[in-house]
């Protein structure tokens, strides 16, 4: 069995993984996809003393440097069900492929997604215009005019936050009122160069070919659809945690996301979580290294504490 095993491949995952190698235990990390969310991205410019770099290389750099130490690194694997320990203290992995891997304690490091809106011209645009995350493209549109979609906390706490440093922002919100909580739609409201739509659906993003140049919504009052020039669209409609093959087994909070303590462990001994799977606020790749060497670490702490077998 492994001392460590590693479920999920992104940055949260690789940080574990190398924390947990540099105890000398025996390591293991099986990834659906090794490099995660990272591989979807083009600048990054908040890795801190890294002014910037692209998804893909820092993915790559991710993945040599776990593969600098003795990980086992099993790619391409997607884990289906999580076993509790039973009475040999042994943690299991089973895997769609149907092979069960066993560990003395687990890292779930699955990542999340984020919702997106199914229209025409949304994945065609992505990272040209259609981001998803303020902390990270926000200063990318400064000076620029952009929409929110999503009019929950996330979508109002976007506006607010982009209306520092974009020219202009259009909130767009299905349903007829906003549902952030109040102090956020004062605050929102009390910007100058906010305007809040309600009752509105985008049904299209528009491009020159090669980059965002605008979108289309339908009045849900009357069907009249009506377009808006712009240079950059937010979609701020949900970040969906990959646990849904965890469900059952250990304890999720309303939002499916992992509920960990401070040192990362999980509701099941021997389990620990990190990064935008779990209740860790903030989905950022920092924020998930941090967390991952943390939930390593912590897993560390755990074994030494084991009964000497
Ligand atoms: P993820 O990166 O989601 O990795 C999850 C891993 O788990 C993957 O390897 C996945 O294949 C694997 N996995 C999932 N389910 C299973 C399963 N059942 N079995 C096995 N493996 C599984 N953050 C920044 O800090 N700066 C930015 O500029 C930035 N830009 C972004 C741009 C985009 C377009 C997106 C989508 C995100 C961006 N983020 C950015 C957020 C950042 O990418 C995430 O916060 C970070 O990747 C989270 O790391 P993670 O390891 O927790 O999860």
């Amino acid at each position: 069995p492994f001392d460590v095993l590693v479920v999920g491949g992104g940055p949260a995952g690789a940080a574990s993984a190398i924390y947990a190698a540099r105890k000398g235990i025996a390591t293991g990390v099986v990834a659906e996809r090794f490099g995660g969310q990272v591989l979807d991205t083009m600048a990054i410019e908040n890795f801190v003393s890294v002014p910037h770099t692209e998804g893909p290389k820092l993915a790559a750099a991710l993945e040599q440097h776990v593969k600098d130490y003795d990980v086992d690194v099993m790619n391409l694997q997607k884990a289906a069900r999580l076993i509790p320990a039973g009475a040999d203290g042994l943690v299991g992995v089973k895997l769609e492929n149907g092979a069960t891997l066993s560990a003395k304690t687990v890292i779930l490091s699955t990542g999340a997604r984020w919702r997106s809106m199914n229209v025409p011209g949304e994945q065609e645009y992505r990272n040209k215009g259609v981001a998803y995350c303020p902390h990270c493209d926000g200063p990318l549109f400064k000076g620029k005019r952009v929409a929110v979609i999503g009019g929950g906390n996330s979508g109002v706490e976007a506006a607010i936050d982009l209306a520092g440093i974009v020219a202009h922002v259009t909130l767009i919100e299905f349903d007829s009122q906003l549902r952030a909580d109040a102090v956020l739609q004062v605050k929102l409201r009390s910007l100058k160069n906010v305007d809040v739509l309600v009752s509105a659906q985008t049904t299209e993003v528009h491009g020159d070919g090669g980059k965002v140049v605008g979108l289309s919504y339908k009045d849900r009052k009357d069907g009249a659809v009506h377009r808006v020039d712009l240079e950059g669209i937010f979609v701020q409609i949900g970040l969906v945690p990959n646990t849904e093959w965890l469900k059952g087994t250990l304890a999720l909070s309303p939002r499916g996301e992992i509920e960990v303590d401070a040192k990362g462990a999980t509701s099941l001994p021997g389990v620990f979580a990190a990064g935008d799977c779990t209740t860790s606020p903030y989905k950022q790749i920092i924020i998930a290294m941090g967390d991952g060497a943390k939930a390593a670490l912590s897993a560390f702490d755990h074994l030494i504490r084991l009964a000497p077998q």
